[in-house]
């Protein structure tokens, strides 16, 4: 029987050509090896499993190959390449620094720097997970960098830039290898199959890229798993039982639900996901990326953002033109807050149901003029109710300004549509909403069109429409870490300091420190509506960054304006004399008695 192997040690990429998702980096390397520009050490850094080891070891290989092909690869035929090709070159030096991070380690390494290569012209020196070096032992490498042979390069790889010196990073060319995109897992994972003899459904791999959240090693192993357990025949359904991921569809049904106005077929949709297991917070961010990336399949234009393999976004670009933009900004708006007031309600079964049925209002055309109903809770910040009045015929262009200090205003990107939403969440329903519902042709979806999930992993994080790189840590599994007030402060000051040059917000941050008021809910106070804002613009982020800091998914801010009285004014002395003579006559006597003027 053929030995198995995974295919992420298989499918390794041996030429640039072949690295998935770096084109552009590649590119730069190819010309840099061509133009025999080369420095003496590179830093590669990017979340893991993108690339870097393998690119880095395809650095090596090509710069000593003795034939390099016209287009700048290496020729895997060549005395140099075969020894690479089978792991026996020694002008390759690997250290995984996560595991040798003493003294004694760097200083093996930098005694085999002197010795220069037998075939070939350079020697490489590859330091994976950099960061993970001791002090001393970076110390102790620092001088090397400084001074190598000039047959030595070195390749410092590192999922965590910020954490090396700034000593070494001035001597390093720096690479930032991305995220690896759904769209490029999912023809790389297609490739794969085809290979192997192995049967996938495009959704399914679809799931797969999903959950392997940028990174093509994850995506490789994820695969095999799959593949294993179902026989060679992967399809969604296999899929998302085996990964345990929230099937798509009922995202679509919902979505369906919210069109007819069905306020029924949205909870009893909900009560199956929950019934399934998966938690409410979750769903309603899940929710919230659905309608998002329905948004944004709707214009051709940012069908660019829709990350997401072509045959799913298919699906996603059919069923979106079904809604008009505006109900994506308020459905959207109306996930953002119940996300954001999850925290604090005391009922989150009732939150979510009530946000559900919100957003089956939003097209809901009334039969009578409302009453006023349907905008009394979820938080979404005391909507003036009668400013809705004159607003009713007119266009969402005539915006007024954003008057309430409360609103929940929570990003840049949903500001637009809050201050649309402050008008018109009502609105929506007597908007004559010319062309669009009304001549929205019925489209009629193809029968075996894939079906498509939201991957655990990724759906936590993505209401915040704020671009993010998904953390690869956070999984369905809620943080709970106990904290303390202190080091709620410390992680406050470490947001601040890790955001320098954001002036307005870090300003308004010292000023405003979180004061306890339960285990996980602090309060801020700031000095006025406008600071009020700066937060609230980036309460999510914040709020996001604490939690990950603190490990506990519960944190939650609330801020608040300072009660207090007006603010203190400083007086000219005419003013000051002024105020006197107000205040007791006898004072004005006594000032024209003896003649005295002010200056
Ligand atoms: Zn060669």
């Amino acid at each position: 029987m053929e030995q198995y192997i995974v295919s992420a040690r298989k499918y390794r990429p041996s030429t640039f050509k072949s690295v998935v998702g770096q084109q552009s980096l590649t590119h730069t390397l190819k010309s840099a090896i061509d133009s025999g520009h080369l420095a003496h050490a590179y830093l590669f850094c990017g979340p893991r499993g993108v690339g870097k080891t393998s690119c880095a070891r395809i650095f090596a290989k090509t710069i000593n190959c003795l034939h390099p092909t016209a287009d700048g690869e290496a020729c895997n035929e060549c005395e140099s390449c075969v020894a690479f090709n089978e792991q026996r070159s020694l002008n390759i030096v690997e250290l995984d620094a996560a595991s040798n991070n003493s003294v004694d380690d760097i200083r093996n390494l930098i005694e085999q720097v002197r010795i220069p290569p037998q075939i070939g012209r350079y020697r490489v020196f590859i330091i994976d997970e950099v960061h993970m070096l001791s002090t001393a032992a970076f110390n102790a490498f620092l001088k090397t960098l400084e001074e190598p042979p000039s047959h030595a390069i070195f390749i410092l790889a590192t999922t965590e830039k910020h954490k090396i010196l700034p000593t070494i990073l001035s001597r390093c060319q720096i690479y930032d290898f991305s995220r690896i995109t759904i769209p490029d897992i999912v023809d790389q994972l297609k490739y794969i199959a085809g290979n192997e003899g192995i049967t996938a459904e495009p959704a399914a791999l679809n799931v797969i890229a999903q959950k392997a959240d940028g990174a093509m090693r994850d995506a490789l192993s994820i695969f095999d798993q799959v593949a294993a357990s179902s026989g060679g025949n992967i399809t969604y359904a296999s899929t998302i039982e085996n990964l345990n991921v929230l099937d798509h569809d009922y995202y679509f049904r919902l979505m369906e639900a919210f069109r007819t106005c069905n306020v029924t077929e949205a909870l009893l949709i909900y009560k199956e996901i929950r019934d399934k297991g998966f938690d409410s917070l979750f769903f309603i961010n899940g929710l919230a990326k659905h309608i998002r990336d329905m948004m944004v399949a709707a214009t051709p234009q940012t069908h660019k953002l829709l990350d997401m393999g072509e045959e799913v976004a298919a699906r996603f670009i059919s069923e979106s033109v079904k809604f008009h933009p505006k109900f994506y900004y308020l459905a959207m708006d109306l996930c953002n807050t119940c996300d954001l007031n999850y925290r604090t309600a005391s009922n989150k079964q009732f939150l979510v149901e009530l946000t559900l049925i919100k957003i089956c209002r939003l097209l809901e055309r009334p039969s009578t003029p409302p009453s006023g109903g349907g905008n009394n809770s979820g938080g979404s910040g005391g909507n003036p109710q009668p400013a809705d009045k004159p607003q009713t015929t007119t266009h969402a262009s005539s915006q007024r300004p954003n008057t309430n200090a409360t609103t929940t205003a929570t990003k840049p990107t949903t500001a637009a549509a809050m201050q649309n939403s402050t008008t018109a969440e009502p609105k929506v329903a007597y908007t004559p909403a010319p062309q669009h519902h009304g001549t929205a042709k019925p489209i009629t979806m193809p029968g075996n069109m894939p079906r498509i999930m939201i991957n655990n992993t990724q759906a936590g994080q993505q209401t915040a429409t704020r671009a993010k790189q998904p953390d690869t840590a956070t999984s369905v599994q809620r943080r709970l870490s106990p904290f303390t007030p202190e080091q709620m402060l410390a992680a406050w000051n470490s947001y601040i300091k890790e955001h320098p040059s954001e002036k307005v917000i870090v300003n308004t941050m010292r000023t405003a420190l979180p004061a306890r008021v339960d285990d996980t809910l602090y309060e801020i106070y700031v000095e006025n509506v406008g600071q009020v804002e700066f937060i609230k613009a980036r309460q999510t982020e914040i709020v996001e960054y604490l939690r990950r800091q603190l490990g506990n998914d519960m944190v939650a801010i609330d801020v608040k304006v300072k009660e207090s009285g007006p603010a203190p004014k400083f007086w000219s002395p005419r003013e000051i004399v002024e105020d006197m003579v107000q205040r007791n006559p006898e004072v004005r006597n006594m000032i024209q008695e003896l003649g005295l003027s002010l200056a």
